[in-house]
């Protein structure tokens, strides 16, 4: 008897098809080196899981959240023929540029959380991961924070309609704005995001206060930390408030945004977390996510995305791993000029400056320029 698969892994080739241009700070390579380090791990062959190729989202499936003026629009800008109201839907905007194949690969990224929705809906697997999602910033009619098409709030908005109630969990470093705001009103979903706070952070909001209108009061919750925030006051924060609300709320199916940019080399953000700390996080949302929808998110510095989602990626599937990175992953890693050779940084860096240190440091480099640069100044 074969084993009934649990897990799903969406993923396509044609990812690499993509490109939001040069200098953008969100690289697709990223999800392709994911992909090769999940593989390498052999934790895409497992008996329980199963990699499912991406498909292209409909246009009727998105207007399920988005407006149909702001696709008019989207789409007539990758065609070339932008409209001049283009700015006031949030595109062409250095963040949200309209770089060819930007609609189409909104479209594949939504249809990849689309499929790991219907298959944790209809129970076929537990768990699915689509590490091209969670783009979490876009609004209904409004391009913003490097994303087009709201994946989440997609899925959501079709899981309302088959009568489903969800808690949405999002632990990137950026509050999940678009998602919040677009389920304000209900109590049939439930909004939960912890991120550096808005006062240092696009895209500004996420304060305690924000917890909903109407029907919806009590059912966003934000919890913004402070910058410089590491893995244990995360932690911290996250267990005070998460497993009490999803186990109060008991939702039908949990849909989590895993963004990774909370990490202390991220290069857009503040906060101090480690692989170690986001794969402790993730070990902590499994219990908690019977029907499980897993979505990437925001991650900027490339050496520590594919090391985070494969952590989560095996925690998905009940796997231990070794911590040391395979052989072949090892050649692509250092020929990116990445020098991390494990998958789970050190929580306690040795490289993490003390105060005293850092005055040290900053004493003996000016001393140096001094004595280099000012004699030719006649300093
Ligand atoms: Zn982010």
């Amino acid at each position: 008897m074969t084993e009934v698969p649990r897990t799903a892994f969406i993923y396509s080739e044609r990812y690499q098809h993509f490109d939001y241009g040069p200098g953008h700070p969100l690289r697709i390579e990223r999800l392709a080196l994911t992909h090769e380090l999940c593989s390498a791990y052999g934790l895409l062959d497992l008996p329980t899981t199963r990699l499912i190729e991406a498909r292209d989202a409909t246009e009727d499936e998105v207007v399920a959240f988005h407006r149909p003026d702001y696709l008019d629009v989207f789409r007539a800008a990758d065609r070339g023929q932008p409209p001049p109201n283009l700015w006031d839907y949030g595109l062409g905007t250095s963040d949200n540029p309209t770089s060819p194949g930007m609609y189409a690969w909104s479209l594949l990224s939504t249809g990849a959380s689309l499929q790991a929705m219907a298959l944790v809906d209809s129970g076929e697997v537990g768990c699915a991961f689509n590490i091209a999602g969670g783009l979490h910033h876009a609004a209904a009619a409004r391009a913003a924070g490097f994303c087009y098409v709201n994946d989440a709030a997609v899925v959501i908005k079709h899981l309302l309609r088959r009568g489903r109630r969800v808690a949405y969990v999002d632990i990137d470093a950026h509050h999940g704005d678009g998602v919040q705001f677009g389920f304000y009103e209900t109590d049939q979903v439930l909004t939960i995001s912890i991120h550096e706070s808005g006062e240092t952070l696009f895209p500004g909001t996420g304060f305690v206060e924000e917890i909903g209108r109407g029907r919806g009061i009590g059912y966003a919750v934000n919890l913004p930390l402070l910058a410089g925030s590491d893995d244990a006051i995360f932690l911290w924060a996250f267990d005070q408030v998460v497993p009490p609300l999803l186990t109060a709320f008991n939702p039908d199916v949990v849909v989590t945004q895993l963004g990774v940019d909370t990490h202390r080399t991220d290069p857009l953000t503040n906060l101090a977390m480690t692989t170690t700390g986001f794969a402790e996080v993730v070990r902590r949302l499994q219990p908690l996510c019977r029907r499980w929808i897993a979505l990437g998110g925001g991650g900027y510095n490339l050496e520590n995305v594919p090391r985070s989602w494969t952590l989560a990626w095996a925690i998905m599937n009940h796997r231990e791993i070794p911590d040391d990175l395979p052989e072949s992953f090892l050649t692509t890693f250092q020929r990116l000029g990445f020098r991390a050779t494990r998958l789970r940084d050190d929580p306690n860096p040795a490289d993490a400056p003390t105060r005293e240190q850092a005055w040290r440091f900053v004493r003996e480099q000016v001393y140096r320029t001094q004595r280099l640069v000012f004699p030719h100044h006649g300093l």
